[in-house]
């Protein structure tokens, strides 16, 4: 559960803020939730409220799937953490342990992730060492099935593998699924001592040490230490050397896309629907819990990649979801175009923006569609701060005094490349990604440079 907020607010950039530590944005505090499991209807419904009625009326949902709510001030953040507080929404409130959107319900995971994350939520609840920590340090916990955490990033990852038809957990350090160091597997009992073990490796390091850090001071040394000492703690010691020539059933490097239907191990549905442009006015929200509510939904849970999933359903009630979320104009389908693409409020929802990003979008995108494929990303920002990703972006737009600056394959901090007026800007963003198209087609080093 949520703890009650203390409301020191520091202002301390590139920490992930909970109830009771707001992050200082462009458009004034944002407020960020990690929710575990299913949040009842109504609770979301209330947060939905609280977020028009504090801050500008903005919710994301990230590309880690954690809620975010904009435009607050100290006193209003203050009042929203009060009112959110009394909801009863299960959060993260201290390391992050992340784990697959559907755990516990998924027909097709190898083992409940949700059981271990709590036990290890409640493990560094009673102990020191989350204090110790980097407050970015982060761990996933996979319990295998296609709906999984592979394109998310954590410190540490434990991911489930069958062995010969028994669960093991294959446990990796720094990055996502296709970049973490390899150390190897362990029986699920003794996760929980090696998590703990890992992150100790970390805390001994001092409290702004990441694994990647360690990584590439240390190599992978100190990780396979602390593996091998839980291994040796073991009563039942897993043989790793003999897990390699085992017969080993993985979850996918690639995770299913959350938009869609998906089997829960209880026979009913969970159906996934996006936020376009990553963000979504909270009445809007308020909307479609209620439209999830008149279809028969137990619950919503948030997804990676800005997804909300609504739990419980028979597949007519999805018949009628679906169709309701997307006459709210939220995201239904997996090749939507809109799924490429992230927009800040821009103005006049928020006082720095030059452009009116978030109103501009879907002319831009209608203009671009048929050239935005996999892999390519467009950020459109109101002015230079780029609230909506921090990261670069394939083309990344940004408002400024007189004019939009182009900047390509960088964040909205990044040299532009072009500049456009708004009513050029979906000609522009078009002719950029059709070239990039082009030249893809062609091959390396013929990038798409003018507009
Ligand atoms: S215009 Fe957009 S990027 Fe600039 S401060 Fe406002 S929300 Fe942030």
């Amino acid at each position: 559960m949520t703890a009650p907020a203390n409301h020191s607010f520091p202002e301390r950039r590139g920490v992930c803020p909970g109830l009771s530590r707001p992050l200082p944005t462009g458009d004034g505090l944002l407020l960020r939730l990690i929710t575990i499991g299913t949040i009842p209807l109504d609770a979301f419904a209330a947060l939905c409220t609280a977020a028009r009625r504090h801050g500008n009326g903005i919710i994301e949902i990230t590309a880690r799937g954690s809620v975010q709510i904009r435009g607050l001030n100290a006193d209003s953040a203050s009042k929203f953490a009060d009112e959110i507080a009394t909801l009863g929404i299960a959060a993260e409130d201290g390391v992050p342990v992340l784990c697959n959107p559907l755990a516990g319900l998924d027909a097709e995971e190898i083992f409940d992730a949700s059981m271990l994350a709590a036990a290890l939520r409640g493990a560094l609840a009673r102990r020191s060492l989350a204090e110790r920590l980097d407050p970015k340090v982060s761990v996933i916990i996979d319990g295998g099935g296609p709906f999984n955490l592979a394109r998310v990033a954590a410190d540490f990852r434990l991911s489930a593998q069958l062995v010969n038809g028994t669960p093991a957990l294959h446990i990796g350090v720094g990055g996502d699924a296709g970049r973490a160091i390899d150390l190897g597997l362990i029986a699920p009992e003794y996760a929980l001592k090696t998590a703990l073990r890992l992150l100790s490796v970390l805390a001994q390091r001092g409290s702004s040490v990441r694994a990647s850090a360690v990584i590439a001071a240390e190599g992978a040394i100190p990780f396979h230490d602390a593996l091998a000492s839980a291994r040796a703690a073991s009563a039942t010691p897993f043989d790793p050397d003999g897990a390699t020539n085992l017969n080993l059933s993985s979850a996918s490097s690639q995770s299913k896309d959350a938009i869609g239907l998906h089997q829960l191990r209880d026979g009913s549905l969970a159906c996934g629907i996006g936020l376009a442009f990553g963000h979504a006015e909270a009445s809007l929200l308020e909307k479609v819990a209620g439209a999830a509510a008149a279809a028969g939904a137990r619950g919503l849970r948030t997804a990676p990649n800005r997804a909300l999933l609504a739990i419980g359903l028979t597949p007519q009630d999805a018949a009628t979801f679906f169709p309701a979320a997307d006459q709210l104009g939220f995201v239904t389908r997996a090749g939507d175009p809109r799924r490429h693409v992230l927009a800040c409020a821009g103005a006049p929802l928020c006082v720095s923006g030059y452009i009116a990003a978030r109103a501009l979008a879907p002319r831009i995108v209608a203009a671009a569609a048929p050239y935005l494929g996999d892999g390519s990303t467009l950020h459109i920002s109101g002015c230079g701060k780029g609230c909506a990703h921090a990261g670069a972006a394939s083309l990344t737009v940004v408002g400024t005094v007189d004019r939009c600056a182009l900047i390509a394959n960088g964040s909205a901090r990044g040299a532009p490349f072009a500049a456009a007026t708004v009513g050029e800007l979906p000609a522009a963003v078009a002719r950029y990604f059709r070239e990039r198209c082009s030249a893809a087609a062609i091959g390396p080093g013929h990038g798409a440079d003018h507009v």
